[in-house]
């Protein structure tokens, strides 16, 4: 029996909150943590009653460290799911030192001002994490998280070396807007806007934004376009998975989502620089934000499936070998169970089994790891059982 305390109360927690209260077994207790309270009353209030599971709620400005520990004291939790955002990354794996407490995560920490999609200043308390004798464990969503837990388990399993991995992330859900994002809007288009990048042979090659485009014909899903992104988990992933040559990310998107970003990018409004409006600071991006639907409002109106999932190729008793390994989640089936669409599902599961795996000690590495570093079968075990099973393809089409 455990604690969690979690952090947030936006789409990716409120599926995640749901899925421990699913799992009353092991989390017989959480506290929902977050800047507005009302959000988690809301939410407690509608899961009271359907569960053993007991819930208390609090208000708490994450960037205040002490605010953070103060609450750890009080609730004493055994594992803190941060499901705020990036930018609070730091300042709750600080409380959770000054606590001795279990971290996870499921984004790598990002500053306000400047983009820089990198675990480095999150490795940097590996030692801290390690002498106080906890773990803190990095992107446990689904990209990054369940592609880490699948390079993991194709390489136990399935190969003696990988030489490339393309991780695809498709999502081919209708919400019937011209223009939103599944997840928070800064957070997703600060993602989509930056330059392409990809690992070859020992270097990092950087590309114009969106600049690679190719076709996938995704299982349950079909054809697709999809390009180029550089995604976080491809830091990690190049220096756990010994010898690997080359790794890229590819991310769908639609016609009508890149035509409005161009415009929205070539008029300014997805700058992150602040500027004078009516006498008043503001930055563009966040301002868009304010405008754009929230991700958490699309559940109910999104049809059609997610589909991600990591292509190896490598060497296994010295032949060649093609894998691939992937999820589909159907947004509508999401919705009926939790009332989310499919993004904030797939990472809400991962969320929770990895604060599962933490709590009931199957995952016990001290220190600071990326999900990849730790055994995947408990966790391959827990996605089938979680409402994300997985299927595999031993002759899968490859991207060229
Ligand atoms: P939302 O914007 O829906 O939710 C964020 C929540 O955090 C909100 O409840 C917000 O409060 C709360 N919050 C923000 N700032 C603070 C603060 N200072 N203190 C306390 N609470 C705060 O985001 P999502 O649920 O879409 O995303 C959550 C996280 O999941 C993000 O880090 C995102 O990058 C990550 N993610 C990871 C994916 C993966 O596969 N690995 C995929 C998708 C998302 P309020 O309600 O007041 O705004």
């Amino acid at each position: 029996m455990a604690k969690a305390l979690i952090i947030g109360c936006g789409a990716v927690a409120s599926v995640a909150i749901h899925k421990c209260v699913q799992n009353y077994e092991v989390f017989d207790e959480i506290c929902i943590a977050s800047r507005t309270k009302s959000k988690c009353d809301a939410l407690k209030a509608k899961l009271d009653g359907k569960t053993s599971t007991k819930i208390s709620t609090a208000q708490l400005d994450a960037n205040n460290i002490e605010e953070t520990v103060a609450i750890i004291n009080n609730f004493k939790p055994d594992v803190v799911v941060n499901l705020a955002l990036p930018y609070q990354d730091l300042k709750i794996m600080e409380a959770c030192l000054r606590t001795k407490v279990n971290y996870l995560d499921t984004a790598n920490y990002e500053s306000e001002e400047i983009p820089q999609f990198s675990y480095k200043e999150q490795w940097e308390f590996n030692d801290r994490f390690k002498a106080a004798n906890i773990t803190a464990l990095l992107g446990s969503g689904f990209d990054p998280g369940v592609t880490g837990v699948f390079c993991a388990y194709a390489y136990k399993h399935h190969f003696d070396t990988i030489e490339t991995i393309d991780i695809l992330d498709c999502n081919a859900g209708d919400h019937g807007y011209p223009f939103a994002t599944n997840f928070n809007p800064e957070i997703n288009i600060r993602e989509v806007t930056a330059p392409g990048m990809y690992y070859e042979d020992g270097k990092w090659v950087e590309t114009e934004s969106m600049a690679i485009k190719r076709v996938y014909n995704f299982p349950e899903v079909g054809n697709k376009d999809m390009y180029l992104i550089h995604h976080e988990e491809m830091e990690s992933i190049v220096k756990n998975i010994p010898g690997l040559k080359r790794i890229r990310f590819f991310m769908t998107f639609g016609e009508s989502y890149l035509r409005h970003l161009r415009c929205l990018e070539n008029v300014g409004m997805t700058s992150i620089e602040p500027i004078k409006f009516q006498g008043h600071d503001i930055i563009p991006l966040q301002f868009l934000q304010a405008v754009l639907p929230d991700p958490a409002s699309l559940g109910a109106r999104t049809k059609g499936k997610t589909n991600i999932g990591c292509i190896f190729h490598g060497t296994k008793d010295g032949k060649p070998k093609d894998y691939y390994l992937y999820n589909v989640c159907d947004h509508e089936s999401c919705y009926r169970e939790v009332g989310s669409q499919a993004v904030a599902y797939t990472t809400g599961v991962p969320a929770m089994i990895g604060a599962m795996m933490l709590v009931t000690g199957k995952w016990n590495l001290k220190g600071v790891h990326n999900i990849e570093e730790f055994d995947p079968d408990p966790f391959m075990d827990a996605l089938n059982k979680f409402g994300l099973p997985w299927q595999e393809s031993f002759n899968p089409d490859v991207v060229e």
